[in-house]
C-alpha cells in the first residue's frame, strides 16, 4: 500500500486547516444542476469541525486562466456548502480591503472559510513558490480531499503540500484505497473493460493495463479499429483506420504479456446514428457497407458476463456502445448490471470511472452497486495509465518529511 497519512494521524484541535476540495459543479443560470461534489466534501469538513479545527476551503471553478472572472466566482457556493455542513460558511470576498489572511484571522470556532476561486491567481497553476507560501501561511495543516485535481502540479495540490504537514481527506482516502485494491494489489483474475469512442485517447491506458490485468475486453467505437485490424469490414462505423497497425501491435504485445484481448463476436448495426434507428444484430464479419456498428451484440455480452463471473476484480472505463441513444445502450446496461450484482454480492470488486462511463453507469442504475465509481475524470484515467499523480506523490513524500 502506498503510504499517506489521514485525518486519523494528525491533531486538529484549535488549528487552521487548509482543505483542497473539488466543488467544480455544473452551474446553469446560477443554479447548481448536480450537487454530488458538494455533498461529497461534507464528510471531511464536518469531521475537521467536530475535532475543533477551522477549515479553510480552497477550490476552483472553470478555467479563468489566472485572472479574476466574476462569472466564475465561488460566492454562490457559500450557501449550499453551509447547508451541506450544517455550519456557518464565510466567503472570503476579494477586493473588500481584506486579504485572505485577514479573513482567516477573523475565523471563529465552528466556522468554515471559503476562499475565492484559486485559479483567479496566476501562481496557482504555475505552482509559484511565493503563492504556495502565501497559502501555507493561512493554516498549520493541509488536507487534500480532491483526488480529481491531483494529476495537476498546482500550488494548492503540490506546492502547499511541501510546506505544511499534509494528510489525505476522507474522500481522497477512500479513492486511494479503492484504486489500490483494484490495480496495485488486485485479487485475480482481473478483467478490464475498455470502451468508448477512440483508441487514440486510450493507448497509454491499454499499454499499462496489459501488464497488470488478465483480460482486456475492448468495446465501443474503439473495438471497430481492432475489428478492422483483423480484416473485418466495418462499413460506415467510427474507426481510426490510421491506427490499425497500432491495434495489431497491441494484440501482439498483450499476448506476450499474457493478457487476453477480448473483441466482440457480434454487433448491433444501424444506418443512422439516432435514437430508435432501424437496427439489426450481425456477426462481426457481416457488417453491411452502408451500416455502422453502434453496440455489442447479445452473444458478446453473454461472453463478457461469463468472464465477469469468473473474475475477482473488474475495472471499467468506457461504454460498450453509443449509450446516449437507445437501444444502443443495451450492452453497456446488461454488462454493468452484471458487474454491479457481482460487486453487491461480494463475489468481485468492481471499480469504474471516466466522464461518460459514470453517466452510462448512472443511466443503467448500476452505479450504486459498484464497489467504487470514480468521478475524477482525467485523474482517474492518468491513474489507470499508471502515471504518478503529483498531488498524491506530494502527500507521500510529506509523510516522510513531517513524520
Ligand atoms: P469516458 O469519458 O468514460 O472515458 P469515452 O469518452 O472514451 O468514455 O467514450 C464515450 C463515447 O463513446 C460516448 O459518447 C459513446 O457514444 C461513444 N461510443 C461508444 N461506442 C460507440 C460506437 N460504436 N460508435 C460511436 N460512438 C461510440
Ligand atoms: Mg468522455
Amino acid at each position: 500500500m502506498t503510504t499517506f497519512r489521514t485525518l486519523d494521524d494528525i491533531d486538529l484541535a484549535g488549528k487552521r486547516v487548509l482543505v483542497r476540495i473539488d466543488i467544480n459543479v455544473p452551474i446553469h443560470d446560477g443554479r447548481i444542476t448536480d450537487d454530488t461534489r458538494i455533498r461529497a466534501v461534507a464528510t471531511t469538513v464536518t469531521e475537521i469541525l467536530k475535532k475543533g479545527g477551522k477549515p479553510i476551503l480552497v477550490a476552483h471553478r472553470g478555467r479563468p486562466n489566472g485572472r479574476p472572472d466574476p462569472a466564475l466566482s465561488l460566492g454562490l457556493l457559500r450557501l449550499p456548502l453551509s447547508q451541506a455542513f450544517s455550519a456557518p460558511v464565510t466567503f472570503a470576498e476579494t477586493g473588500a480591503h481584506r486579504t485572505a489572511g485577514d479573513w482567516a484571522d477573523a475565523m471563529e470556532p465552528g466556522e468554515v472559510l471559503l476562499l475565492e476561486n484559486i485559479r483567479f491567481y496566476p501562481g496557482e497553476e504555475t505552482n509559484a513558490p511565493n503563492f504556495a507560501q502565501a497559502l501555507a501561511n493561512l493554516a498549520s495543516v493541509y488536507v487534500n480531499d480532491a483526488f480529481s485535481v491531483s494529476h495537476r502540479a498546482h500550488a494548492s495540490t503540490v506546492g502547499v503540500a511541501r510546506l505544511l504537514p499534509a494528510v489525505a481527506g476522507r474522500q481522497m482516502e477512500a479513492e486511494l484505497i479503492a484504486l489500490d485494491k483494484a490495480l496495485s494489489r488486485p485479487e485475480r483474475p482481473v478483467v478490464a473493460v475498455i470502451g468508448g469512442a477512440k483508441v487514440s485517447t486510450k493507448l497509454d491506458l491499454i499499454g499499462n493495463l496489459m501488464r497488470k490485468v488478465d483480460q482486456i475486453v475492448i468495446g465501443g467505437g474503439m473495438a471497430n479499429t481492432f475489428l478492422a485490424a483483423q480484416g473485418h469490414d466495418v462499413g460506415q462505423s467510427l474507426c481510426e483506420h490510421d491506427l490499425v497497425d497500432t491495434a495489431r501491435d497491441i494484440i501482439r504485445k498483450s499476448a506476450a504479456a499474457n493478457c487476453t484481448i477480448v473483441l466482440p463476436s457480434d454487433v448491433v448495426v444501424a444506418e443512422e446514428f439516432a435514437a430508435n434507428a432501424a437496427h439489426q444484430t450481425v456477426s462481426v464479419d457481416a457488417c453491411p457497407f452502408e451500416a455502422m456498428i453502434l453496440d455489442a451484440g447479445p452473444r458478446t455480452v453473454a461472453d463478457i458476463i461469463r468472464r465477469f463471473k469468473a473474475a475477482r476484480t473488474i475495472v471499467w472505463n468506457g461504454p460498450l456502445g453509443a449509450f446516449e441513444i437507445r437501444p444502443f445502450d443495451a450492452a453497456t446496461n446488461a454488462a454493468a448490471t452484471a458487474a454491479a450484482e457481482l460487486a453487491a454480492s461480494g463475489r468481485a470488486l468492481a471499480v469504474a470511472g471516466g466522464g461518460d462511463t459514470v453517466a452510462a453507469l448512472n443511466a443503467s442504475g448500476a452505479a450504486d452497486k459498484f464497489t467504487y465509481v470514480s468521478t475524477a475524470g482525467g485523474a482517474f484515467l492518468e491513474w489507470l495509465e499508471g502515471k504518478t499523480l503529483p498531488g498524491i506523490a506530494a502527500l507521500q513524500s510529506n509523510e516522510e518529511e513531517f513524520a
